[in-house]
C-alpha cells in the first residue's frame, strides 16, 4: 500500500489529496499538454474518426479499485480520449456555430474549478455574485443594451429562454406558482410566438414548464427567413378572439439555420399593444453588437423585457455560459424565489441570492472567465476578432456568389454562410434537379468531413439541403477559408467524375 500510493509513483497518498508538490508537477505537465494540444491541432482530424461505441470498448467496464498513477492517467488521455474527441478548436470546424475558447478562458475556468464555489448565496460566494453582475454589466455596455437590464448567468442559452419564459408566465398573475396548470378549468390556453426559424430550446422550454407544444405558436417568416411581422400580429388577434392568452414573443437575432435578423422594432410595438413578454433570442449573434458599427443588429431590444447571448458561442469563452439579462429580475425572483430554514442569511434582503432566480440550487463561478477574457482581449480585441469573422464570411461568400456550380442560399448578416454546389444538368425537371442537388450536397459534406481536413453542418430551407459554413474560431484565417473552398471544389469535382 505504501509503496503503491507513494509520492514517487503520482498515486494518490492514503488520506487527503495529491501534494501540493505532485500538485505543481503535474499542473505544469497539462499546462505544457494544452499548449501541445493547441499548437498541434490542426494535425488532428477535426471531427472525431471514430465509430459509436469504440472509446468505450477499449475502457474497463468496472472502476480500479484502487488509485492509479496520474502519469498513466495522463497517457490515457492521449491514447484513448484525444482520437475520440472532435476538436471544437480546430480552425477549419466550421460546423454548428464554431466557436472557441481562448487562454484567458481556461486560466479562468481552472481557478474557478480551484476556488468551487456554489454561488447560491452572497454569502457563500461573494467574489462570484459581485463579479457575475460586474462582468455582465460589462458585457451589456459593450453591447449597448440599456442600464435597465440587470444580468444574470445561467449555463446555456436553453436554460436562459426557459427562465425567460416562465418569467413571462409568472407576469400574468395566474397563481401558477401556487396552483400549477394542471386541473384547472379557468386557465385558457396560454400561447408563446416564435418564428418558424427559432430555435428548438423555445419548444423545450414549453415543454419544461408544462405549457405544451400546443401553446407555441410558429409564426412564417419572409424570404430572408425573418419573422413576419404582420402575421405574428394577425396571429395574436385570432388567438385572443378564440379566448387564447397571448403570453410570450420570442425573437431571435441570428437563427440557428441562416442566422437571420427578425425584425425586434416591429415586434416590440406589436408586443407593447398586446401587453406581451418580449423575450430576445441573441445566443450566437448578440456578440456582434459589441463591434460599435454592427451595433444596428440590437435594434429594438431596448424595448425588450429580456434577452439572451452566449459568451460560450462567439466571444471565446470557453463553455458554459451563457449571459441574461432582464429588466424585471422582481418577477424571475417572484417566480423562483424558494428559501428553506437551512438557506436562510440575515442579508437576504440587501444582496442578490443566485440560487433566487432558477432553478439550480449551486451555481458555478463562471463570471470569472467572463472576467478574464474581456480583460485580456478588451473591448476592441473582441470587436476585431468578430470584425474578422464576418469578413472572412463574406470572403466566402464572394466566391461562392461567383462560382458558376455554386449558389448562396440565404443573406451573410454575420458570419455564417447557407450554400450549396449546383453544378447544372441539361434536361432535368426541377424536382428532378432539387433530389439530385440535395443527394449531392449531403454526400458532398459527408466526403468532406471524412477527410477530417474540416467539419461542415448542413440544415434545410423549404425542404432544401443547405450546406452551412459558420466561422468563429480565434484560429480560423483567411488561410483556412481558402482551404475549405479548395476542399470543397475537389470534393465536388471527385463527384461529378464519378457520376
Ligand atoms: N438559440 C439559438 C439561436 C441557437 O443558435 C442556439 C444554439 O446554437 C441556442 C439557442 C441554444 O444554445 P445553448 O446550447 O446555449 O442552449
Amino acid at each position: 500500500m505504501k509503496e503503491e500510493n507513494s509520492e514517487q509513483t503520482g498515486c494518490a497518498p492514503p488520506l487527503g489529496d495529491m501534494s501540493a508538490e505532485e500538485f505543481r508537477r503535474f499542473g505544469y505537465e497539462v499546462i505544457d499538454w494544452i499548449s501541445n494540444y493547441f499548437e498541434r491541432i490542426e494535425q488532428r482530424p477535426v471531427l472525431a474518426q471514430v465509430q459509436p461505441g469504440d472509446l468505450k470498448a477499449q475502457l474497463p467496464a468496472s472502476p480500479p479499485e484502487k488509485g492509479e498513477a496520474m502519469e498513466a492517467i495522463l497517457a490515457d488521455v492521449d491514447r484513448f480520449i484525444l482520437p475520440a474527441l472532435t476538436h471544437w478548436n480546430h480552425p477549419s470546424f466550421f460546423a454548428l456555430f464554431a466557436t472557441s475558447t481562448s487562454a484567458p478562458g481556461i486560466f479562468g475556468e481552472m481557478l474557478s474549478a480551484a476556488f468551487d464555489v456554489k454561488a447560491m448565496l452572497w454569502r457563500t460566494s461573494p467574489a462570484s455574485t459581485e463579479l457575475e453582475e460586474v462582468a455582465l454589466d460589462w458585457l451589456r455596455q459593450m453591447m449597448g443594451l440599456p442600464e435597465e437590464f440587470e444580468g444574470l448567468i445561467y449555463d446555456t442559452a436553453s436554460v436562459a429562454s426557459m427562465h425567460a419564459i416562465a418569467a413571462a408566465r409568472e407576469n400574468l398573475n395566474l397563481r401558477i406558482r401556487e396552483d400549477g396548470m394542471s386541473g384547472r378549468a379557468d386557465l385558457p390556453l396560454l400561447r408563446v410566438y416564435a418564428s418558424q426559424q427559432a430555435h428548438s430550446s423555445i419548444e423545450k422550454s414549453l415543454l419544461a414548464l408544462g405549457l405544451g407544444q400546443r401553446s407555441l405558436v410558429l409564426v412564417p417568416t419572409d424570404d430572408e427567413y425573418r419573422m413576419d411581422a404582420t402575421a405574428l400580429a394577425r396571429a395574436i388577434e385570432e388567438d385572443k378572439r378564440a379566448g387564447a392568452l397571448p403570453m410570450c414573443v420570442v425573437a431571435t437575432i441570428g437563427t440557428t439555420s441562416t442566422s437571420s435578423i427578425d425584425p425586434v422594432a416591429a415586434i416590440a410595438d406589436i408586443c407593447e399593444q398586446h401587453k406581451l413578454w418580449l423575450h430576445v433570442d441573441a445566443a450566437y449573434a448578440g456578440s456582434a453588437a459589441v463591434v460599435p458599427e454592427m451595433r444596428y443588429i440590437m435594434e429594438g431590444t431596448e424595448r425588450a423585457d429580456s434577452l439572451v447571448t452566449n459568451p460560450h458561442k462567439w466571444l471565446f469563452t470557453p463553455f458554459d455560459l451563457s449571459a441574461f439579462y432582464c429588466r424585471h429580475m422582481d418577477v424571475l425572483r417572484r417566480a423562483f424565489s424558494l428559501v428553506p430554514e437551512y438557506l436562510r442569511t440575515s442579508e437576504a434582503e440587501t444582496v442578490r441570492n443566485g440560487m433566487d432566480y432558477g432553478i439550480q440550487l449551486g451555481r458555478r463561478f463562471r463570471a470569472l472567465k467572463l472576467w478574464m477574457v474581456i480583460r485580456y482581449f478588451g473591448h476592441e480585441g473582441l470587436a476585431r476578432r468578430i470584425r474578422e469573422h464576418c469578413r472572412l464570411a463574406h470572403l466566402f461568400s464572394a466566391w461562392v456568389d461567383e462560382a458558376r456550380d455554386w449558389e448562396l442560399l440565404a443573406p451573410v448578416p454575420f458570419s455564417l454562410v447557407c450554400f450549396r454546389a449546383r453544378p447544372l444538368v441539361i434536361g432535368e425537371s426541377m424536382e428532378e434537379r432539387e433530389a439530385r442537388l440535395d443527394r449531392l450536397n449531403e454526400t458532398l459534406m459527408n466526403n468532406v468531413n471524412a477527410t477530417g481536413q474540416a467539419y461542415l453542418s448542413h440544415t434545410r430551407l423549404n425542404g432544401t439541403l443547405v450546406l452551412r459554413l459558420a466561422i468563429g474560431n480565434l484560429r480560423t484565417s483567411e488561410e483556412h477559408i481558402r482551404r475549405i473552398w479548395e476542399l470543397l471544389n475537389e470534393q465536388a469535382a471527385l463527384l461529378s467524375g464519378s457520376k
